[in-house]
């Protein structure tokens, strides 16, 4: 019998969903699978939207929320890390082949199985889709116990744009004290990039627009504001930076952005462009 996203599961499930071009959300019903071994069933508390989520809800990919918070409301008979009433929190994943050597090694991101939160065909061959809705079920391994000091709906959004700005930092050795790191974009991730990265370096903003200013140095607490289109002011700020995090998913110039970076530094694309990928 042909299945529908209402009955392929036994667990009835509410949400929104973009289901057309036109970047609007509708109702949308549908079902979860039942609660497995090592599952962990949760009630959506908050969900975040990310610069993905724009192109998901225009249909450029698909149908996805991805920075859920919420409370365990039943876990299965082999979880070993949640009981029911434990806040916890769901990024991007919620499965992979949990064998290749990307999995061995903690780096589930690089598996060529990963399933996504959203848009994505789980290993029982049913969609995945996401965190908009009023309950959540997934693997205990890709769920995170949610810090009782962090506040949950802001919060939220380090399950995707935090980890993906803190990433680089951290794996780049760029979160020590007296490293020097540019942030290029004071959008969505340019904001959490900036708040990371001030925890112990001294950060410098680029960006093309002089409102920015105020918010970069007085709202942030940056070092310093670069505007990116006067030249007096980037030449004099080349060769400075230890790494630069660009934050950018609009066609710009790249290589007045390089002249900043002491030698052998890196600069790291967090951005998403269409463009870059095909
Ligand atoms: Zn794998
Ligand atoms: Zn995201």
């Amino acid at each position: 019998m042909a299945t529908s996203p209402e009955s392929e599961h036994p667990i009835k499930a509410y949400g929104y969903a973009a289901r057309a071009p036109s970047g609007s959300l509708s109702p949308l019903v549908f079902s979860r699978r039942a609660t497995g071994e090592k599952d962990v069933r949760f009630k959506v508390l908050y969900c975040g939207i990310c610069h993905t989520d724009l192109h998901l809800a225009k249909n450029d990919w698909g149908i996805t929320k991805h920075e859920i918070v919420g409370v365990v409301t039943e876990v299965g008979s082999k979880v070993e890390k949640f009981k029911v009433g434990d806040k916890v929190g769901v990024g991007y994943l919620v499965g992979s082949c949990r064998s290749c050597k990307n999995c061995a090694s903690d780096y589930e991101q690089y598996c060529p199985k990963q399933v996504a939160t959203g848009g994505f065909t789980y290993f029982d061959g049913t969609q995945t889709y996401g965190g908009y809705s009023d309950h959540m079920v997934s693997d205990e391994h890709f769920v995170l116990h949610w810090p009782e000091n962090l506040p949950l709906d802001s919060g939220a959004p380090l399950l995707c744009a935090g980890i993906t700005t803190y990433s680089p930092l951290r794996y780049f050795g760029l979160d020590k004290p007296g490293t020097k790191v540019g942030v290029v974009g004071l959008g969505g991730l340019g904001h959490i990039a900036v708040k990371m990265a001030k925890l112990l370096a001294e950060v410098t903003v680029f960006s093309t627009s002089m409102a920015k200013k105020q918010e970069a140095i007085e709202g942030l607490k940056a070092d310093h504001f670069i505007n990116s289109r006067d030249e007096d002011q980037m030449k004099a700020a080349m060769g400075t930076l230890d790494g630069i995090i660009d934050t950018v998913s609009a066609n710009h110039p790249i290589l007045p952005l390089l002249a900043h970076l002491q030698h052998m530094e890196s600069l790291f694309f967090l951005e998403y462009h269409r463009n870059h990928l095909i």
